[in-house]
């Protein structure tokens, strides 16, 4: 089968590879009508994360929508020709994590996430779903298959990031980040405020992005975030952050811009500066709310993320900006990789 495989930083190659098959009785087959590429694969395509990325072997992708075309003989909840997409974690729904509602966090899978390491991804013809029972789901018709990939994780973990904000209507709310995480989660919170939400970037057509979609857009590189912040919050900073950026300087920026008592509700992935310092007086002082949500736990949410797509709440449209097939991933993947002007995010679409 035809995959893009791993081979360093920058260095993604598309290739012929073994075909994805059963290797135990709870497996499924899916072959793969489209796949994305999510803001933390990048952590893996820049080798930020070398100990996550196995050199010419790691099949990377994590966001999918296809057709069951193989299952294993203990599968029961599906068969051949389901119209099927999987969370990006691989849980087995009967742990104790998974019980839970944790399912990121599933230890039969010991935490497994497809792209990552041995567990091969979606960036292929075919992908082998794993414990399939417990995490795999159906895709009504009714979602198209742009909306389908984001319900892998942007979707359910803008959401999860979004509600663990805990905003009420009259809030004034910060969106950091505006990746396509960020743009989903502006989307969801532009129905839940009456007062839209800023969005602070480095990025200008992220801005411009985040404009068209309701957002008040704040370059945090030229424009004065504090002046602005304080004129729109009577100096007290705003009720709560939703934060998707992942990186030390913009949790610091995240946490600058609270006021007393604010939440920070983050969904960045916080692996690469482990070694941040973060003041831990100025989150004490200002009695500060802080909620990580970065190893999203999806699957108990991939019901409510399809509403909000069919509800009209989140446009795909507002995320994707650019529509390519396989053998295209790895100039893409530089494209996003390096911001470039106009890209967002890729659907991948696979002919057969
Ligand atoms: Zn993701
Ligand atoms: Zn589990």
């Amino acid at each position: 089968m035809r995959a893009v495989v791993y081979h360093g930083s920058h260095d993604l190659r598309v290739s012929t590879v073994p075909d994805a098959t059963i290797e135990d009785p709870g497996d499924v087959i899916v072959a793969t009508a489209a796949t994305s590429m999510c803001g933390s694969d990048l952590y893996l395509y820049q080798g930020e994360m070398p100990d996550l990325a196995v050199i010419g072997r790691t099949i990377l992708g994590h966001e999918i929508v296809g057709e069951v075309v193989a299952v294993g003989s203990d599968v029961t909840r599906f068969s051949s020709g389901d119209r099927v997409t999987f969370p990006f974690s691989v849980s087995c729904g009967t742990c104790p994590m998974c019980s839970l509602g944790l399912t990121g966090h599933c230890s039969t899978s010991g935490k497994a996430i497809y792209g990552f390491r041995e567990l091969a991804g979606s960036h292929a013809e075919f992908v082998r779903v794993p414990l399939a029972d417990g995490h795999l789901r159906h895709v009504p018709d009714v979602i198209d298959d742009a909306a389908a990939v984001l319900l892998s994780c942007n979707l359910p973990a803008a959401l999860i990031v979004v509600d663990a904000a805990d905003v009420h209507r009259d809030d004034v709310v910060a969106v950091v980040g505006a990746g396509p995480t960020g743009l989903v989660a502006l989307q969801l919170l532009t129905t839940r405020l009456e007062q839209p939400p800023f969005v602070l970037d480095r990025v200008p057509h992220r801005l411009d992005r985040a404009a068209s979609l309701g957002g008040i857009p704040i370059d945090v590189e030229t424009d004065p975030v504090a002046d602005i912040i304080g004129e729109a919050t009577d100096g007290l900073g705003v009720d709560a952050v939703v934060e998707f950026a992942g990186r030390g300087d913009a949790f610091d920026l995240a946490t600058s811009i609270l006021r007393p008592g604010g939440v920070f509700s983050g969904g960045g992935v916080y692996r690469v500066e482990t070694a941040h310092p973060t003041s831990l007086a100025l989150l004490f002082a200002n009695d500060l709310q802080i909620k990580l949500n970065g190893l999203a736990n999806v699957l108990p949410e991939i019901d409510r993320a399809a509403a909000a797509v069919t509800e009209g709440i989140v446009d795909p449209d507002g995320v994707f900006s650019h529509h390519i097939g396989l053998e295209e991933i790895p100039v893409a993947a530089e494209a996003f990789s390096r911001r470039d002007d106009g890209f967002h995010k890729m659907l991948v679409t696979l002919d057969r």
